[in-house]
């Protein structure tokens, strides 16, 4: 199976690929799909099983694990700030190799299923928008971190906040378009006033599903990287490697999920890049 679907709500579906998902929001008169995977496959044959409604695709941010397949849809939202690195980031060859290493060992490639790169348009995706899918409302968030154009959204009438990649355990900042510490840790603190509009936390990688604590967690560790004080532990060879420079995590990593709601939230990266 390429994709699995789960119900998170009668009106939100998780839509799950190797390593990343994505979220199907079906309003009574629209449906918005937030991010759409790596582009293998057809994930919009996958979202219409799940409604007839006319679909538009919202982005998280740029990254290849998230727009793969947005050469499928007509109106496609992402924030002007990952412009600038959206083709080099929707390659077949780039969303191939990171994706070859997440699947199964018995997993046979079929290279027809490559999606092609958009080369259409995208339209900017601000604060200012806000998406009104009949009795069901996507209200979208600046949160610059692990790529300067991240932005978060919160479905107030599910009580539901989708982070994606932009507040996680860990969140990664050592990216090749990721913010600096405190523009990051300034845009938590700014989103965090709209804290009680939600009560579950979605993400787009490992568990999906985050305590709502990781936004205060993360919070107090980014000021802690900011005054010096967190634990600088070096990150994995792998993340170095990837990133060409030195990966420090905020705190040890731990275990996927740590059972204590305080443990929950890290942060991994540049020493160059703080301030
Ligand atoms: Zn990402």
């Amino acid at each position: 199976m390429l994709f699995k679907v789960e119900k998170v709500t009668n009106r939100i579906f998780r839509l799950i690929m190797p390593y990343v998902c994505c979220y199907l929001v079906v309003g009574d008169e629209q449906a918005v799909l937030i991010d759409c995977g790596w582009g293998y496959g057809d994930i919009k044959a996958v979202a219409q099983t799940l409604t007839n409604l006319p679909i538009t695709l919202v982005l998280s941010h740029g990254h290849p694990d998230h727009n793969g397949s947005a050469v499928q849809f007509d109106d496609v939202y992402l924030n002007e700030r990952d412009f600038n690195m959206i083709e080099a980031q929707s390659e077949i060859a780039l969303r191939r190799q990171l994706m070859l290493k997440y699947v199964a060992s018995d997993f046979v490639e079929n290279l027809n299923l490559w999606q092609a790169p958009r080369t259409a348009l995208y339209t900017p995706l601000t604060e200012d928008i806000q998406f009104h899918l009949g009795g069901l409302t996507i209200l979208p968030y600046d949160l610059p971190g692990h790529s300067m154009g991240c932005m978060v959204f919160i479905i107030p009438e599910e009580r539901i906040a989708i982070f994606g990649d932009a507040i996680s355990h860990p969140t990664l900042m050592f990216l090749e378009n990721s913010s600096t510490i405190q523009e990051h840790y300034e845009a938590m603190v700014k989103f965090s006033v709209h804290a009680q509009q939600y009560d579950r936390v979605l993400v787009n990688h490992e568990t999906f599903e985050l305590d709502k604590r990781v936004l205060d967690n993360n919070i107090r560790l980014a000021k802690a990287i900011l005054d010096g004080t967190d634990e600088k532990i070096p990150a994995s060879k792998r993340n170095q490697r990837f990133s060409g420079h030195t990966v420090l995590m905020a705190r040890q990593r731990e275990p996927w999920l740590p059972s204590e709601p305080h443990k929950i939230g890290n942060i991994y990266y540049r020493d160059d890049r703080i301030q």
